[in-house]
């Protein structure tokens, strides 16, 4: 199963999303959004390596 990872539109902080899911709401503020309107950052082949591609964006501080 892939994962998207996505930037909340409103506190823009990056979470993982499964391909395919139409809306999403976000961990870190609680909106929900449309996937498919908002900036997709990276693709992850399955849901560790999405945590794990969030966990360095955070880590990173973008
Ligand atoms: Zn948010």
């Amino acid at each position: 199963m892939e994962y998207l990872v996505v930037r909340c539109p409103r506190c823009s902080m990056p979470s993982a999303v499964r391909l395919g899911s139409l809306s999403h709401t976000c961990p870190y503020c609680g909106t929900r959004f449309k996937v498919n309107e908002v900036n997709i950052v990276a693709r992850a082949r399955n849901g560790r390596e999405a945590s794990e591609l969030v966990r360095r964006m955070l880590a990173q501080g973008r």
